[in-house]
C-alpha cells in the first residue's frame, strides 16, 4: 500500500490483477453506467489483446492508476464525484501515472468539452453514443503507439515498502534511506521503468552497463542479488524468471 494514503482508505476487492497476461495490455475503464461498462469491457477484450478492469468512480480510478499504472485508461467524462476532467488532471499531475494514455468517453458534444479534455492531456476522445468497435480500434491504435519495450522513465516510484525518487536520487525502504551504488541505482531504475515485464540478462547488460564494459552475464545475477538484499522487504519485488531473466513486480 502506498504511504500517501491513510490506512483503510483503499477499497478492498477492487484491486487490479497484479499479474498481467503476457502480451495483453491492461486497460482501466472508468464508467459509472453498468450497461456501457459491460459493453466496452466485452468489446475491448474480444477485439484486442486487452484485459479490462472496471471502476465506477473517479477517486478510485485515480488511486488505481497511480498504484498500478495501466497501459490505457478509458475514462468517462461524466462521473459522480470527481468527473473525468478532474481525474485526467490529477493523473497528468502525478509523476507515476502521467504517461498513461487516456481515451475520454463523453456524452457532451460541445467543442469546449472536447478542447478542455484534450488540453488536460487526453490522447483521444469518443463521443457517445459510440460504436464499441470504433472505441476498440482507437484503443488498439493508442496501444500501438506505446513503446513496445516499455522503458517508461518515471520520477518517483512508490510501493508498499519501497519509495524510489529517481530525480532526487533517494531510495528508501519503509521510510529509511538505503545506500545503492550507481550501478545498483541504474539497475533499479531500469527494472522499475519496465516493471511487470521480464528483462533478459543481456538486455540488462546492454542497458545498465552499456557497451563500455565487458562483463559476464552472471555478474548481472550478482548485482541483482546485492540490490535485492539492500531492498530488504521490497527485495522480493525483484523476481527471478527462470530461464528468462528478471522482472520487477508492483507491490
Ligand atoms: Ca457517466
Amino acid at each position: 500500500m502506498s504511504q500517501r494514503e491513510p490506512a483503510g482508505e483503499r477499497a478492498s476487492g477492487a484491486r487490479p490483477a497484479l499479474d498481467r497476461r503476457p502480451g495483453y495490455a491492461r486497460v482501466l475503464l472508468v464508467e459509472d453506467e453498468p450497461d456501457i461498462a459491460d459493453l466496452v469491457k466485452l468489446t475491448l477484450e474480444r477485439e484486442g489483446r486487452m484485459e479490462v478492469e472496471t471502476v465506477a468512480d473517479g477517486e478510485q480510478a485515480v488511486r488505481l492508476a497511480i498504484d498500478h499504472p495501466p497501459d490505457l485508461l478509458v475514462l468517462d467524462l461524466s462521473l459522480p464525484g470527481l468527473d473525468g476532467l478532474e481525474v485526467c488532471r490529477l493523473i497528468r499531475a502525478n509523476p507515476v501515472a502521467r504517461q498513461v494514455p487516456i481515451i475520454m468517453l463523453t456524452a457532451r458534444t460541445d467543442e469546449l468539452d472536447r478542447i478542455s479534455g484534450l488540453d488536460l492531456g487526453a490522447d483521444d476522445y469518443v463521443t457517445k453514443p459510440f460504436s464499441a468497435r470504433e472505441l476498440a480500434a482507437r484503443a488498439r491504435a493508442i496501444l500501438r503507439r506505446q513503446p513496445s519495450g516499455g522503458d517508461q522513465p518515471i520520477a518517483v516510484y512508490r510501493g508498499r515498502h519501497l519509495v524510489a525518487d529517481f530525480d532526487a536520487v533517494v531510495v528508501s525502504v519503509d521510510g529509511r534511506p538505503i545506500r545503492l551504488t550507481r550501478r545498483e541505482f541504474e539497475l533499479l531504475r531500469f527494472l522499475i521503468g519496465n516493471r511487470n515485464r521480464v528483462l533478459s540478462r543481456d538486455r540488462l547488460l546492454d542497458r545498465v552497463w552499456g557497451y563500455e564494459q565487458i562483463i559476464e552475464t552472471r555478474s548481472v545475477d550478482v548485482h541483482i542479488g546485492r540490490l535485492r538484499a539492500k531492498l530488504g522487504p521490497a527485495g522480493k519485488q525483484v523476481e527471478t524468471v527462470v530461464g528468462l531473466g528478471y522482472r520487477f513486480v508492483d507491490a
